[in-house]
């Protein structure tokens, strides 16, 4: 038989699973000796079964509830609804992994208009026991009968104010039933029904309400946003109450063992006398720092300190710990693991493991990788944001925060840069050219496009804050405003974005520069101990390689090489060669690109010294590089020397339906191979020009993009080594490099034992695998993945996360069937998933060599892939 309540001597902190976090933790304080007041807790198995028995509570699941309850009346030696000596309880959700959405507290269930006689009787404080049943049916009501807080609000002002007086705790016991009366009066009104007299029938609507809870929409909203399972449910903790509001030497307060904003080994916390838990909370009095208890009760703060540092030593980490003072008498009403900033995580988990607290393993698992992202860019000033307002919110396309004036084209945003003055790109989409404005701004906000959108990919690259896809803006790019919720924002604006929340915010908003700590580069190494996976990174520019390399990068994963053709002077050129009707018209445009390009490399294979670098050839959607108005085109036909209508006409004939499944990748270069010709002299000629100059042996990979088709492959290598052999011989040297592709079309990941025959390594392009495997628009899907996620379809966006079963699936099989080919294939993955700490998990499963993700996103990806070791160390045991 299913055993569905338990009494806190019966767990312990291991069992969080069937009693919840706070259930599990008041358990096992119960079972080391702590004074914990007695209870019990309701199984989140018994939150299953309400669902699965469409919301009741079963005959069964009573009974145990209320067995217990006869137990906790007998150890209490108090009687539920008595009218001398009266049981009263507090009834809490407590889920296994805490959520701010749900229910959280009832206090002093169990009182009724007897039993509040028999608690007047049994504390000889009359207005005590009015006070806590007035508390009582107002906290019972708003969230049991979701009757508004308010509206009980209003009686109680109304009272203090008809009797002229301003403080609660001036109120009489006349005054306290007079309210109690209205209180009732408003009940029945609101429900048509009695408040519960029954104290049995006000506990189970009690739980019923807490399970409830589970699925409300704040719930549901943060469990979404922390990718909780929806199906684990919460536990109900029943407890029996001690008083913080007896009294002088009565009080209540939360501590955390150590500070959570910075992880220093010292208490910090604050406390109130005389007062209830919500007290505290409300802020309508001011409490008072743990380190004045000392002062107040000097034993009771002894007595706390100890036991602070025990349950820390315990649990072997920080914990956050809620206490209430009843006549003298310290009592635990909570411990569980503290929320921490980023900083005091990697603070508290390497001070930790230099005392021997925990192991280095322990202390990496302490860490969300995602967490370091808190560090590596600026972050708002938390007070200021708390008061600033919300405007709207799009995808946190990249994270960090900006603020400054709104610009709506890249120009705008340059001369600004140039008078030192803070901007905000806004722009409907970017393209190309807006790449020098992004060079430049603070933040990038775009009301088009999804998480692997051009702005989300370069700014992600770059470093630089970006809110994409925020379709509530309609940018009027024209007259250089926007609209949003019926209002306006003029160019010169200020506003401010968050990227990690993907939250606009309207005017300024102070920010603070990140600080990497010794404790951080301890951590790194550690992390660096245990990882298998190497960590390249996704860079186009020397600068961006060299941030890259600060944050430990071992190689580059993925050097787009269209990237490099957004530069301002470049794109024209770039434009000429995509519109020429002949190859030697095309010829022309590339000669004047292979120096550029050249350089680039150059600065590149310095940048990255001895370091492997994986360079792709071109693989341009064209509709990025064609020009858009009327306006652009009359001008790229003075700049080429063009007929204007005739440059019109191939324009229109470039454009595609699909740009995404259009002439792109390695398709271009089997209609034009003269491109790909340019850019592998450029390759070589930079790796032999670095050579002799540095002394340095580059050896460059040259990759493939969007191959399906094995001869695809074939021809185009032979490409690369004629190309690159003519390098060579006229340079009268030698330089080893390698040839080998993208895997990111369905059919590639299928015949991938055909394609390895052509491919020294694979490298997986999960963001078009995904598009591809899908058939997801990269660029349209920001429009429906939300609702994908709101109706459970996703659990979450798969630009963001590999979708295991099925992109997974293929990459599992390309690794199968290239390996059959190849045995010592090298094998990476530089879509955006390479610095997603699940998908780099799932990576290092695979037995990938390594991931490549962007140079910020380095330091999330060293940690991710030494705790895939943990991971799979413990779940192998
Ligand atoms: C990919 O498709 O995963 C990839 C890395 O290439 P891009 O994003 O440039 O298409
Ligand atoms: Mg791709």
């Amino acid at each position: 038989m299913v055993k569905y309540v338990y009494a806190f001597e019966e767990g312990n902190k291991e069992m969080k699973k069937l009693l919840g976090g706070k259930g599990a933790n008041l358990a096992e304080m119960t079972k080391i000796g702590l004074p914990v007041p007695q209870g019990f807790t309701v199984s989140t198995e018994a939150c299953n079964k309400y669902y699965e028995d469409n919301k009741q509570i079963n005959d069964e699941i009573k009974k145990e509830i209320f067995n217990n309850l006869k137990d906790l009346e007998q150890r209490t030696e108090k009687i539920f609804g008595d009218i001398d000596n009266p049981l009263l309880v507090s009834v809490r959700s407590g889920a296994v992994i805490s959520m701010p959405g749900m229910m959280d507290t009832i206090l002093n269930l169990g009182l009724n208009d007897e039993s509040v006689e028999g608690l007047a009787k049994a504390t000889e404080n009359k207005r005590f026991a009015y006070d806590s049943y007035r508390r009582f049916i107002q906290m019972f009501s708003d969230v049991v009968l979701e009757i508004s807080k308010y509206k009980f609000d209003n009686i109680l002002e109304s009272e203090k104010e008809n009797n002229n007086l301003e403080l609660d705790t001036e109120l009489t016991i006349e005054n306290l039933k007079n309210i109690i009366k209205e209180y009732k009066e408003l009940v029945f009104k609101e429900t048509r029904k009695r408040f519960p007299q029954d104290p049995k029938e006000q506990l189970l609507m009690a739980i019923e309400a807490v399970f409830d809870s589970w699925n409300n929409p704040r719930a549901n909203v943060y469990r979404q946003l922390h990718d909780i399972p929806s199906h684990l449910g919460t536990a109900v903790n029943v407890q029996s109450m001690v008083f913080g509001n007896m009294g002088e030497t009565s009080g209540t307060g939360v501590a955390f063992t150590r500070n959570p904003s910075t992880g220093e080994k010292k208490l910090f916390g604050e406390f109130l006398m005389n007062a209830q838990g919500e007290d505290v909370v409300a802020g309508i009095r001011t409490p008072q720092t743990i380190e004045h208890l000392k002062n107040v009760m000097p034993e009771v703060y002894e007595q706390f300190t100890n036991v602070a540092e025990l349950l820390e030593n315990h649990y072997t980490d920080m914990q956050d710990i809620e206490f209430t003072i009843e006549n003298g008498n310290l009592y635990l009403l909570q411990t569980r693991n503290g929320k921490r900033t980023a900083a005091a995580a990697i603070n508290i988990a390497v001070e930790m493991v230099r005392d021997g607290i925990i192991d280095k393993e322990t202390a990496l698992m302490r860490i969300e990788p995602i967490q370091l992202d808190q560090l590596l860019h600026p972050t708002f000033d938390e007070k200021a944001l708390i008061e600033s307002n919300k405007i709207t919110q799009g995808l946190p396309a990249s994270p960090g925060a900006a603020t400054g004036k709104i610009c709506f084209s890249a120009e705008d945003v340059v001369k600004a840069s140039q008078e030192k003055q803070k901007t905000i790109l806004v722009r409907m989409e970017t393209s190309p050219e807006d790449i020098e404005g992004m060079v430049a701004a603070e933040g990038i906000l775009t009301a088009r496009g999804g998480m692997t959108s051009h702005a989300a990919v370069v700014a992600r690259g770059m470093g630089k804050c970006c809110v994409a896809g925020c379709g509530e803006i309609k940018v009027d790019e024209k007259n250089k405003l926007f609209k949003v919720n019926g209002k306006t924002f003029n160019e010169g604006d200020y506003i401010s974005l968050d990227g990690n929340t993907g939250i606009v915010y309207e005017g300024k908003i102070p920010t603070r520069e990140p600080e990497l700590s010794g404790n951080f580069a301890e951590l790194m190494k550690w992390a660096d101990e245990y990882r298998i996976l190497k960590i390249r990174t996704n860079a186009d520019t020397p600068r961006d390689a060299q941030t890259a390399v600060k944050f430990g990068a071992e190689g580059i994963g993925l050097c787009r090489t269209e990237h490099m053709f957004f530069d301002d002077e470049r794109i024209t050129v770039v434009r000429q060669m995509i519109t020429s009707k002949t190859v030697e018209n095309r010829l022309k445009a590339l000669d004047k690109l292979l120096p550029y390009q050249k350089e680039d490399f150059v600065g590149i294979f310095k940048a990255m010294e001895d370091r492997p670098v994986t360079i792709r050839l071109l693989d341009p959607p064209l509709h990025e590089f064609l020009p858009h108005t009327d306006e652009d085109i009359r001008q790229l036909s003075q700049q080429i020397k063009v007929d204007y209508n005739e440059l019109k006409e191939t324009v229109e004939e470039l454009k595609e339906f699909n740009p995404m499944l259009g002439h792109r990748g390695c398709r271009l270069a089997i209609t034009y191979p003269e491109i790909y010709e340019m850019q592998v002299k450029a390759i070589m000629m930079a790796a032999i020009e670095v050579k002799k100059e540095t002394g340095i042996a580059v050896k460059p990979e040259i990759m493939v993009p969007l191959v399906g088709l094995e001869k695809e492959l074939e021809i185009i290598r032979e490409l690369i080594n004629n190309t690159a052999q003519a390098v060579m011989k006229e340079a009268n040297t030698e330089v080893e490099y390698l040839v080998g592709t993208m895997i990111e079309v369905p059919r590639a990941a299928l015949t991938a034992n055909e394609i390895a025959k052509h491919a020294e390594f694979f490298s997986f392009g999960t963001n078009d695998l995904t598009q591809t495997t899908f058939a997801f628009s990269r660029d349209d899907s920001g429009k429906f993945i939300s609702e994908y996620r709101k109706k459970g379809i996703f659990e979450k966006d798969p630009f963001e996360r590999i979708d295991q079963a099925g992109v997974g699936k293929l990459m599992e099989i390309a690794v199968e069937l290239g390996q059959q080919t190849r045995k010592d294939i090298k094998l990476g993955i530089c879509g955006e998933h390479g610095g997603e700490p699940e998908s780099i998990r799932f990576c290092h499963k695979l037995g990938l060599h390594y991931v490549s993700c962007s140079p910020f996103r380095v330091p999330i990806a060293r940690l991710a892939a030494a705790r895939a070791v943990v991971i799979n160390k413990v779940q192998s045991k």
